[in-house]
């Protein structure tokens, strides 16, 4: 087998494409991790650890060793910043052109030192440090935010930065690479709250999603409004928004666990808060988390029924108007904090991915396997689907989709060379 048609190239470097990258190099194949950001490990690496006096089995710790591993593997080149540009070729012999964007912060130059932070004219800052556990350590300029890409002369940043590691001119580089499979690792979207917008978030300062309760906990190490910096004590947590509805008909498997788990990491750090949930179903499945409800259940309120609107009161507070099924009325209720339950979103992204790549994509979005036997395999033989990408899943169901998905390539890559070289071999 020649070197390069035995490389796999890992798109996406969250928990599901890291799990793959980490088991083909520790089984002494050559990998390409390529992810689209600056810094590695997707949504999960962002998230807080939900242990009160027990480990609550989140997951979220697994994370930084994997990343940490992965980082320092001599097996595995990691292309940041990147994504694919166009594909050729066949199993065994693909052959990939990247293309990294430009970098506004030199990694390699940036000391840290939080200058540019501090210059920085635009409430939120532009610039700033990724987040606390960044790995590769760097700060990241938003375009978004940044008033030069709002046509402005703002040069502040690049001025005040010590080692000149700030540009804003150059090109995005191009490269090609020969790898013998591909791996599609390419995560999820978050549900877009904004889309459901009779809840308010975006309108409302203590409307937050899942997500930004996991940021805040991992920030401030506790949970605090986001506006008054006050500790609430009256938080209601909305289940199924952006799953199971009339665009969405999946569950998103890990909303029902994640709620639970902060609502048991709220009432750990302050017993006199009241939580409550309003549901259409719990999903308990997973291990030992039936048992977790059940310990829960007493100091937690649970409301069968789907919140219609939430309005915020001339007090600030909010008022939940919702059906309660169980009593068949509707009901109000105000809370100081609501918690909209996001789900798992098929990737905007995976449209074009799947044209450039030539795969299929599922009804809802997903990218599709090539049969119902759960084998990772797309319609293209030599490229693979792991983690989310192919449907909700939590974190070790997502690792354990990525090991899959890195057996199946490791077998076929081997096959492949076999058939090669007995085709020589007659020749
Ligand atoms: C609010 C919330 C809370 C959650 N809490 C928990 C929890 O407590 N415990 C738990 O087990 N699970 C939890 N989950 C589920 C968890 O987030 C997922 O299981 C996990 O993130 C899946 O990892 P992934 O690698 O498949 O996807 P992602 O985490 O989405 O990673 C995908 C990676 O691919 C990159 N990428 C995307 N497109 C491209 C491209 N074209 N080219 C290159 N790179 C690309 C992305 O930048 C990203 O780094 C939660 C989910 C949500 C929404």
């Amino acid at each position: 087998m020649n070197k390069e048609s035995n490389n796999v190239l890992v798109v996406g470097a969250g928990i599901s494409g890291i799990a793959s990258a980490l088991e083909l190099a520790n089984s002494g194949i050559n990998v390409y991790l390529l992810e689209k950001e600056a810094v590695i490990g997707g949504h999960s690496a962002s998230f807080c650890c939900k242990a009160t006096d027990v480990c609550s089995q989140c997951s979220a710790c697994v994370v930084p060793d994997k990343i940490k591993e992965t980082v320092s593997h001599p097996q595995i080149r990691l292309l940041t910043n990147s994504t694919i540009r166009r594909l050729s070729g066949e199993l065994g012999n693909f052959r990939v052109t990247i293309t990294q964007k430009l970098q506004y912060i030199d990694q390699e130059r940036c000391i840290a030192c939080g200058l540019c932070t501090e210059v920085c004219p635009t409430d939120p800052k532009a610039i700033h440090p990724s987040f606390a556990e960044a790995t590769p350590f760097s700060y990241v300029l938003d375009e978004e935010l940044c008033l030069r890409f709002k046509g402005e002369k703002c040069d502040l940043c690049r001025k005040g930065c010590p080692t000149k590691a700030i540009k804003f001119k150059g090109e995005s580089k191009e490269q090609e690479l020969s790898v013998g499979a591909l791996i599609v690792a390419t995560g999820f979207d978050v549900f877009d709250a904004r889309k459901k917008g009779s809840l308010g978030y975006g309108r409302y300062p203590n409307v937050l999603t899942g997500l930004d309760l996991e940021q805040i906990f991992t920030r401030e190490g506790c949970l605090k409004l986001p506006a008054s910096g006050v500790e609430p004590r009256n938080i209601a947590f909305i289940q199924c928004v952006g799953s199971r509805d009339e665009d969405h008909d999946y569950c998103s498997h890990v909303c029902c666990k994640y709620a639970m788990k902060l609502s048991g990491l709220i009432k750990y750090h302050n017993p006199d808060a009241r939580v409550t949930i309003f549901y259409i179903d719990l999903q308990t499945a997973g291990k030992g988390f039936a048992q977790f409800y059940e310990e829960y259940k007493e100091n937690i309120r649970f409301v069968r029924g789907v919140p219609v609107e939430i309005l915020q009161t001339a007090s600030g507070e909010l008022e939940v108007r919702f059906e309660d099924i169980s009593q068949g009325k509707v009901c109000r209720d105000t809370f100081e904090l609501v918690v909209l339950s996001v789900g798992i979103s098929p990737s905007k992204e995976s449209w074009d991915l799947a044209r450039t790549l030539g795969i299929n994509l599922s009804d809802n979005g997903f990218f599709a396997e090539r049969d119902s036997m759960n084998t990772n395999e797309t319609n293209i033989d030599g490229i693979f689907i792991a983690g989310t990408c192919q449907g909700p899943k939590d974190i070790p169901d997502s690792i354990a989709h990525g090991i899959a998905a890195a057996s199946k390539a490791r077998q076929v890559l081997t096959e492949s060379a076999s058939q090669r070289q007995g085709n020589q071999g007659r020749h």
